[in-house]
């Protein structure tokens, strides 16, 4: 029994090592365990505005300014016929040297560079190694986990406090019972990553495109360095694989052609040759904190990407839980109300975020009909859609909800 750490932190995504990197610095013992080797592969490389400040909070402004990655500034959308819109410039609304400039990450280099933080930090980090069980007290209370090494060995590492930051796979609600699917957000994305296709030129060369498919579907088209493009398309499944198309490389190529910007843009190039698949989208966990245990990022709750707003999310819940979890272990009180703040933060931010995402799935809505009969309501879309999830949102709700029907709040808290 290995009992020398604090809190132990299954996953070393974004949510895991930015919590880790917080914990650290407040001089806390604190144990990362990731399945993987660094870099890995992961999709989700457009970030949005509102990323800034969690990335600031982790000190990483400067680094992520001198880096390599592509500088985002705007996003656009683009109709089937080929029609762009006029670019949405950050700067219209945010300030130009802090928010208005935000960036696309190869995921690989980017989380590598968060788990160098971390450890940078005084974070421990244990890579190839998968935790495979929570332990438990008589009561019930998550008390450590069992871990499965490198070689092969298996270890129980206690611990005052588990979080999981596992992502997608969302270890520990699974576990418990308490994975909530959302019927209405139930997608299918199949990516792939081009090199050497045509992009936009000057200010817009790293902006995000959306561009529809006729009804039924959107294609993102992400610029990154290197040369490289993240493009997929999300749809209903149905759609997808019609006429009995099961192989992601056939789906993704029979829609180039239903989107004339994309399908101009991509023929410069060529795939890389992998295409990837999910239909794995949105879903929550019931609760964000029990006894001995916090989730945070994916883990939490994961929604549906349209609006890229998955490492914004699981960065700020990072740098939320690092604070709550610090105060608690100061106060000696790690039971779970001490926690409702922060899951109550996190569910009001996915919630509002996921409002948005209902509308724009909604056939018959557009927010330019709701900006057209309510001017002021443009500046609130703009505010949420860019990260600033933390607000009342309750009179745009009302706007929107005169256009399309869009859910309340699903609930989260502790049990
Ligand atoms: P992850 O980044 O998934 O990290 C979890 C880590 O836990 C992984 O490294 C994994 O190896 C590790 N792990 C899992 N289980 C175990 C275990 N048992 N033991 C040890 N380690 C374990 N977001 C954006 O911001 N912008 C985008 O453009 C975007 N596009 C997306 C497109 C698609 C198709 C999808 C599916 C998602 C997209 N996202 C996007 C979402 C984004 O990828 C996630 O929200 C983000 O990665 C969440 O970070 P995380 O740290 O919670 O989880």
């Amino acid at each position: 029994m290995n009992t020398e750490y604090e809190v132990l932190i299954i996953g070393g995504g974004p949510a895991g090592t930015s919590t880790a990197a917080i914990l650290a610095e407040y001089g806390h013992k604190v144990l990362v365990i990731e399945r993987e080797k660094f870099p890995r592969y992961h999709v989700g490389e457009s970030l949005i505005p509102f990323t800034f400040g969690p990335l600031h909070r982790l000190g990483l402004i400067p680094t992520m300014k001198k880096s390599h990655f592509m500088k985002k500034f705007s996003v656009s959308f683009v109709q089937p016929d080929g029609r762009r819109s006029q670019p949405f410039y950050f700067y219209n609304r945010y300030d130009r040297d802090t928010v208005a400039q935000t960036w696309q990450v190869m995921r690989s280099e980017f989380d590598h560079m968060l788990m160098d933080h971390a450890r940078g930090r005084g974070a421990e980090v244990r890579e190839e190694t998968t935790v495979t069980q929570l332990l438990k007290d008589d009561n019930g209370k998550v008390i450590g986990v069992a871990v499965k090494n490198k070689d092969g060995s298996t270890e129980h590492l206690l611990a005052k406090l588990v979080i999981d930051a596992s992502g997608k796979e969302a270890f520990a609600s699974v576990r418990e019972g308490w994975r909530v699917g959302d019927p209405y957000l139930n997608k299918v994305a199949v990516w792939t990553y081009y090199k050497g296709s045509k992009r936009e030129e000057g200010i817009d060369e790293g902006a995000t495109t959306i561009a529809f498919v006729p009804d039924k579907g959107w294609f993102w088209h992400i610029p990154m360095h290197n040369d490289m493009v993240s493009v997929g398309v999300v749809a209903e499944g149905k759609y997808l694989s019609r006429d009995g198309v099961r192989d992601p490389k056939a789906m993704f190529e029979r829609e180039i052609g239903e989107n004339q910007w994309i399908k101009d843009h991509l023929s410069a190039g060529s795939s890389t040759g992998e295409y990837w698949i999910t239909s794995e989208y949105s879903r929550h966990s019931k609760y964000g904190a029990a006894p001995g245990l916090l989730l945070v990022g994916d883990a939490f709750a994961f929604l549906d990407p349209v609006f890229s707003s998955g490492v914004m999310l699981a960065l700020k819940s990072g740098v939320l839980a690092g604070d709550a979890v610090h105060a608690a272990l100061e106060a000696r009180d790690l039971s779970p109300q001490r926690f409702s703040e922060y899951s109550e933060l996190m569910r009001q931010g996915i919630d509002n975020m996921r409002k948005l995402v209902y509308a724009f799935y909604d056939p018959n809505f557009s927010f330019k009909d709701v900006v057209m009969k309510y001017p002021d309501a443009g500046d609130e879309i703009t505010d949420c859609l860019s990260g600033d999830v933390n607000k009342d949102y309750s009179s745009l709700w009302k706007k929107i909800r005169e256009f399309a029907p869009i859910p309340d709040g699903l609930p989260y808290g502790v049990p």
